[in-house]
């Protein structure tokens, strides 16, 4: 037996979210959002698993070399677009999809002699201020990219929320309004959501929506659990104990004396820890689940093991042990770590096995 962190990925939980995402949607195409090794789940493994989708969102274009290289024939979306010449005549010739944010991005197009037409994707800055042309460059740059002979028409356009996982931040519909008014009757497919904005804003669908994190079965609103919209962890980290230990009352436990013994207690340790991905920050009374039961950690976490306080339960070595996924939500123990799930799921580290369950 082995005691080293196992990823278990589930394909049956994937299509469960994929489903429920498109009923939730069920007029828009979904445009998958694989970014981050797809959230830390092995993107081409999973781009394989999703040929129900109508395309695939990278932030890179390393990450859809790498689609295109193992087979993957699907539309795929450069969220950030393209920096050179270069990768412009790449993306031309692998039928990537291009977004545009900003004024040198149009003027590489204008001035790129490409082997065919690029599909592009205008993104306007509605207020979250981070990529995309203010409105008031809009109409300019976006004359300028309907006469380029390189850019295939009609120009699809788009843009991001930046607080849609809060249920009631009425910015989300200003964002949508100005993001309306700014495009209205113009040709071209729309697309404005994320996972939080397909999960809660059906007025701003539209033509695509593009969810990352919800596909794999966690949920973005703040304090939320995947349950509350019927979603099902896709990943599922699991590991074992190696070692349970005895303790009398008021015994320390762990890097920095932090954490003391009440009572005479026992202490199993995990084979999990921050060199595996687990949150070092996740303080004493994170749930740790051993043979089913919620347990909490306790002290420190390490580089390679966590400390959890079980008592007189009959925890033994080699004892199964979920970190999170299956009966145990992503999101709190993010909450636990002050974080979010999203970042849990992205910082699992080379050393962690994945098994991959068809
Ligand atoms: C990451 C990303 C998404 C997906 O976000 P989730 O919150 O994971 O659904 C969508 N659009 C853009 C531009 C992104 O960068």
């Amino acid at each position: 037996m082995r005691f080293s962190p196992v990823a278990e990925i589930r394909r049956s939980a994937l299509h469960h979210n994929i489903a429920r995402l498109r009923a939730m949607a069920p007029n828009s195409k979904l445009m998958a959002v694989v970014k981050a090794n797809a959230y830390g789940h092995g993107l081409v493994k999973l781009a394989s698993w999703m040929d129900q989708v109508d395309g695939f969102g990278l932030a890179r274009i390393e990450e859809a070399l790498a689609l295109r290289e193992s087979g993957n024939r699907a539309r795929l979306v450069l969220m950030e677009g393209v920096f050179s010449e270069a990768d412009l005549e790449q993306a031309a010739q692998h039928k990537l999809d291009v977004v545009v944010h900003d004024e040198q991005q149009v003027r590489l197009i204008e001035q790129a002699k490409l082997s065919q037409p690029i599909t592009i994707w205008l993104k306007v800055d509605s207020g979250m201020h981070r990529l995309g042309v203010m409105p008031a460059d809009f109409q300019r740059l976006y004359g300028r990219l309907c006469e380029a002979a390189q850019v295939a028409q009609p120009i699809n356009l788009m843009t991001h929320f930046a607080s849609a996982d809060e249920q009631d931040n009425p910015e989300t519909q200003r964002q949508t309004d100005r993001f309306e008014s700014l495009t209205a009757g113009l040709p071209g497919e729309r697309t404005l959501c994320n996972s939080a904005g397909t999960l809660t804003q059906s007025g701003a669908h539209q033509q695509w929506v593009r969810p990352g994190l919800a596909l794999y079965g966690a949920n973005p609103m703040v304090g939320g659990r995947a349950a509350d919209f019927d979603l099902q962890p896709v990943m599922t980290m699991r590991s074992k104990v190696l070692a349970v230990r005895a303790l009398a009352a008021g015994e320390p436990v762990g890097y920095g004396n932090t954490w003391r013994t009440d009572k005479d207690t026992r202490i199993a340790v995990v084979a999990m820890g921050y060199g595996d991905g687990y949150p070092r920050h996740a303080v004493s009374g994170t749930p740790v689940l051993i043979n089913g039961q919620r347990y909490p950690l306790v002290g420190r976490v390490s580089m390679d093991m966590i400390t959890v306080e079980v008592g007189q339960a009959p925890v033994q070595v080699g004892d199964d042990a979920v970190l999170w996924g299956q009966g145990l939500p992503v999101e709190e123990i993010a909450e636990c770590a002050d974080t979010i799930a999203y970042e849990l799921l992205c910082s699992t580290t080379a050393r962690v096995q994945y098994h991959y369950i068809d």
